[in-house]
């Protein structure tokens, strides 16, 4: 293994998708070298197709359910459908990627003796009855409803990531993210941020989910990955879990119209069901966070993020 304070060779799981893509452009950044693993199921070649001349960069159509015998320096592990649109196509390989991929990357980093990171997520939480959510909180989930393929997938990758840690001293590093948005997020996950930017900039009308009183809190994805980068940096004693997320928590409703004002479109809302088991609210609390990263928290306001990101679905729907 090499030094941990040269450049170093990096594995990102997941790395084709929305969020893996960008941390690869910042770890290119920082000089390291870049393997990035994904069977493309929602990720695309498009969001590393600038990054394929890149000497330092290798794809590798890899799904994470299979073992991978390769040598790095380091792991991050990001691969797994994220939007319930996603996740639920095939709940079953869902389960698969979030468990059999833990298991696979663990045993990687355990032979490797290298550090290891994991995209957890604020669903852990379930449908919360506590306000805002603390790393405390053990969360609130139904273990046998449509979206149990991916929180209970993501409980148990956590699980394994402590029962690793605990019993084979690895060095691990657990994130929990919430609602993440910004370019290349794909134009039809079924997200709210996604869906109501391409009706709006569509000219359709804008599909609220229930009343429009439930609520998220944004985080735009630069902000997302200062964290990730920062928590990756830590002392090996501190493992997490961390919350990633902004605070400033809004409704639907209001996302609605902030979308509508941006994009000065034309769209009516109108009101269809809400989902099976949608949490009412989230709002993470970032106090863990701030602490033991340096004093993170996110800088970007909604409106200067909506407003690249609106840039960049009016740039892919109009190419
Ligand atoms: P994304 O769908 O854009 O990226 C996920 C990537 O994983 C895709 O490129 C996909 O092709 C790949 N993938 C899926 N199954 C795989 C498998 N079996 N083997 C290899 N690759 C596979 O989603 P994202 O928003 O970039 O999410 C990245 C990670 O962050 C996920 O683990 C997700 O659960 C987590 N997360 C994201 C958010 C958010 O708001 N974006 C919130 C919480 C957690
Ligand atoms: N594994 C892998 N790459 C490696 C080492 C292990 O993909 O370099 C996988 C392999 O499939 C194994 C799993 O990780 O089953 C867990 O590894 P571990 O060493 O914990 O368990 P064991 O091999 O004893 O089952
Ligand atoms: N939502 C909505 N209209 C849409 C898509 C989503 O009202 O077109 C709602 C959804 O019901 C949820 C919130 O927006 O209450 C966030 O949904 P998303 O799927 O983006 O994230 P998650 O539910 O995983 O937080």
């Amino acid at each position: 293994m090499r030094s941990h304070d040269s450049t170093k060779r990096i594995l990102v799981t997941g790395g084709a998708g929305f969020l893996g893509s960008h941390l690869i452009e910042r770890l290119l950044g920082q000089g390291h070298e870049v393997v990035c693993a994904d069977n493309l199921f929602t990720g695309t070649k498009r969001n590393i197709a600038h990054l394929l001349g890149n000497p330092h960069f290798e794809f590798l159509r890899h799904d994470v359910t299979f073992p991978l015998y390769i040598e790095v320096d380091e792991i991050w592990n990001l691969a797994c459908p994220a939007s319930p649109v996603h996740y639920s196509h095939d709940p079953v390989q869902t389960t698969k990627t979030s468990v059999h991929g833990a298991i696979n990357l663990l045993g990687l980093a355990k032979r490797l003796d290298c550090r290891i990171f994991q995209a957890s997520t604020s669903e852990v939480y379930g449908d919360p009855s506590v306000h805002p959510q603390r790393e405390e909180y053990w969360g609130n989930v139904n273990p046998i409803g449509p979206r149990s393929c991916y929180d209970e997938g993501k409980r148990c990758a956590e699980t394994l990531f402590f029962d690793y840690h605990r019993q084979h001293g690895l060095d691990i590093k657990v994130a929990r993210i919430f609602n993440t948005y910004g370019p290349r997020m794909h134009p039809n996950d079924g997200r709210v941020v996604s869906n109501f930017i391409v009706q709006a900039l569509r000219g359709e009308n804008i599909t609220i989910y229930g009343e429009g009183q439930q609520t998220r809190s944004f985080c735009y994805v630069d902000d997302l990955i200062e964290g990730f980068i920062r928590l990756m940096a830590t002392d090996k004693d501190f493992t997490g879990p961390v919350n990633l997320g902004n605070p400033a928590e809004m409704t639907i409703r209001e996302l609605a119209e902030a979308v509508i004002a941006l994009t000065n479109s034309g769209s009516k809302l109108v009101f269809k069901p809400l989902p099976q088991d949608d949490p009412m609210q989230r709002q993470p609390d970032i106090t863990l966070a701030k602490s033991k990263l340096g004093g993170w928290e996110p800088q970007v306001k909604l409106e200067d993020g909506l407003r690249r990101t609106i840039a960049y679905f009016d740039g892919l729907l109009s190419a």
